[in-house]
């Protein structure tokens, strides 16, 4: 295989957020640095362009480094809209315009990219082994890629002084993060917290064999509500075992729950099958009718005008109709000897256990954990490089000097809203002030 060889004085793998963010400061900070992005995909923010349903929620007023990333965004001369719930968007709210921003302004710093390329490997030596190493560089590090074409597969080594590896987690593969980053810090002395998908929808077994509880259509339903996860290994469920609540709109699926609140929620449900751990010790609960008491609504109507309206009737003018039949079917011990159902039943029949019965439904339906939606439908990953080896204010590598670790690749995830492109931007500028102090305090 055909070798090519090339320099740069910093080169930062991955152009997702971190990495450009990263390359844009590294830029406007030191306009002299050769910065070289190498992206493997075709072209850099594949990812970015796919944020927030393509509108891109930037950041939140309540993110770590909020003011940072905005001064960021000022300079760069991207105008933001801030909703009353802290999410910050472009104000185009188009994901689009902010990658074409990102990449103009990279441009105009003369910012090099290398897209279609993948890093392999990385090797560092000492900086004093090498005859003219980069002022403020403590290591020199050589970087193999490869790019495969039509004319088969090149490989290119690239020698720098800095290294940023900004080359995301696992979740969304189709945007180039395939966990790639992992193998090589681990082969740079780091350790990984086992990487799970977070921030995605949870399939539940009350869908048995893909059919839907009660043979109830629920997939396409949405309903506001609470949800709260419990974990007991004792299957027990107790109030002391919530570990999780959120209100939100819950979707119903084809395989169970979704929604920001369930996505919210997946981040929780970290477990060891190595330790002998399952899903099963987590409960899903939700509370459909969270602003009131079903059960005094249906006592409420069982005299007066409403009394002969049959039970699923009045249970529909609270919930959606598939839920509303839902929670009675599964509240249901079978036909009565008049061949009546609950749900056609008049509600001044029902009596106070089968009231307490659907009140339960209604408040606490359960729903059991089967699998948490993979890498595909996963918004970002939990676990990554060890924080307990990366600088937290500077990003830098605690093992390896010159070397920092941004973005998702490190062992950070956090809640929808804006949070993990704040961390993404966040400790990539990080990384390039440091870079940018040290080569300027030496002169450079
Ligand atoms: C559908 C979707 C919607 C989302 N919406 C939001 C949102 O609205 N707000 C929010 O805060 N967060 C959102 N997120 C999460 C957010 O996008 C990520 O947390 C963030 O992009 C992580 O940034 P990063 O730079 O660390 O990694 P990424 O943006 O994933 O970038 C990593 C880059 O590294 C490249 N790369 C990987 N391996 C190699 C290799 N071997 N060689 C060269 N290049 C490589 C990849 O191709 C990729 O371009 C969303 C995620 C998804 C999937």
């Amino acid at each position: 295989m055909e070798k090519e060889t090339r320099v740069a004085d910093v080169v930062i793998i991955g152009g997702g957020a971190s990495g450009l963010a990263a390359a844009i400061e590294l830029g406007m900070k030191v306009p002299a640095l050769d910065v070289l992005v190498i992206e493997k995909m075709p072209e850099p923010g594949r990812k970015i362009r796919a944020t927030g349903s393509g509108r891109c929620n930037i950041t939140n007023t309540e993110a770590a480094g909020f003011n940072r990333i905005m001064e960021f965004f000022r300079e760069i001369g991207l105008v933001t809209r801030t909703y009353e719930n802290g999410l910050v968007y472009p104000y185009s709210e188009s994901a689009a315009d902010v990658v074409a921003l990102l990449l103009e302004r990279a441009a105009s710093l003369g910012i090099r990219f290398a897209c279609g390329e993948e890093l392999m490997s990385i090797k560092h030596m000492p900086a004093s082994l090498v005859s003219d190493p980069l002022p403020g560089s403590s290591n020199v590090f050589q970087m193999e890629t490869v790019i495969k074409d039509r004319d088969g597969m090149h490989s290119i080594v690239t020698q720098a002084s800095f290294v940023i590896m900004a080359m995301g987690g696992k979740a969304g593969p189709t945007y180039g993060t395939i966990g790639d980053g992992y193998r090589i810090a681990r082969n740079l002395g780091h350790s990984v917290v086992t990487p799970a998908p977070a921030l995605t929808g949870i399939e539940c077994e009350e869908w048995d064999e893909g059919r839907e509880p009660c043979g109830i259509t629920l997939g396409g339903t949405r309903s506001a509500g609470v949800v709260s996860l419990y974990k007991d290994p004792k299957h027990v469920f107790g109030e002391d075992t919530k570990i999780f609540e959120e209100a939100g709109e819950i979707q119903f699926t084809r395989y169970g729950l979704s929604g920001i609140c369930v996505f919210n929620m997946s981040r929780h449900m970290r477990y060891d099958r190595r330790m002998g751990e399952g899903l099963d010790q987590f409960l899903v609960r939700a509370d459909l009718f969270p602003d009131g008491d079903i059960a005094e609504y249906i006592r409420d109507r069982q005299n007066g005008k409403f009394s002969g309206t049959p039970a699923g009737e009045i249970l529909r003018t609270v919930l959606k109709e598939p839920l509303a039949d839902y929670v009675i079917k599964a509240a249901d011990d079978g036909p009565d000897e008049e061949g009546r159902v609950i749900a056609d039943r008049p509600v001044s029949s029902l009596t106070d256990e089968e009231i307490k019965t659907i009140a339960r439904n209604v408040h606490a339906l359960e729903f059991s954990p089967k699998q948490i939606r993979g890498w595909n439908d996963a918004q970002v990953t939990m676990g990554g490089v060890s924080l307990d080896e990366i600088d937290g204010a500077t990003s830098e590598s605690l093992l390896v000097k010159g070397l920092y670790i941004t973005g998702e690749l490190a062992d950070r995830d956090y809640q929808c809203g804006g949070f993990n492109l704040s961390n993404a931007w966040l400790t990539g500028l990080s990384a390039a002030d440091d870079i940018a102090a040290a080569v300027s305090s030496k002169g450079e």
